[in-house]
């Protein structure tokens, strides 16, 4: 999707509380494996892509942010938790995996790799079963029903029931 021949970006939270759109190119994207980015992201690394050159407007809510250190601000949706900014005095990067496509944003660096943990490069090596290999393990995959915000922008978010209610999202 393009704006006057600018890439525009849509993303957001799990729960679809917080939505972003970005107009204008993307800067590098990296992961970054240092301490404070894997228990930012509950994660053995932190995937952002920077975004200080392109415009960034949160279109649904915003984040609530934490300061990790005096330089840096961690923003996360304060209904779901998902991490979605690392936010510094240089600039804001986001969180890949909360963008509608992250299949288009593939890192070119890592950073911090003093922090790596053993088992990360051994990954790509383990065995791999798609979700429904095994449904009778988990025989609630079968009938699930996903409360998680679509990968597109949405006029009302979570949807009205039928009868007029709305989901509750806080349980
Ligand atoms: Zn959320
Ligand atoms: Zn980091």
């Amino acid at each position: 999707m393009s704006l006057d021949n600018r890439p525009v970006y849509s993303g957001g939270c799990q729960c679809g509380a917080v939505r972003f759109r970005v107009e204008g190119a993307l800067g590098d994207a990296s992961i970054c494996h240092c301490r404070m980015c894997q228990k930012a992201s509950g994660n053995f690394y932190q995937p952002l892509v920077s975004v200080r050159r392109a415009k960034l407007l949160w279109t649904r809510g915003e984040p609530k942010r934490f300061r990790s250190s005096n330089a840096v601000w961690r923003g996360f949706c304060a209904d779901c938790g998902t991490p979605l900014t690392f936010e510094a005095s240089d600039g804001i990067a986001l969180a890949i995996g909360a963008f509608d496509h992250p299949a288009e944003i593939a890192p070119v660096i890592q950073w911090g790799i003093e922090a790596k943990l053993p088992y990360v490069d051994a990954i790509p090596a383990l065995p791999g079963e798609e979700t429904m290999a095994d449904v009778s393990s988990a025989p609630y995959l079968a009938d699930l029903v996903s409360y998680q915000h679509p990968d597109y922008d949405t006029d009302q978010w979570p949807p009205e029931f039928a009868d007029g209610s709305k989901r509750d999202s806080t349980k």
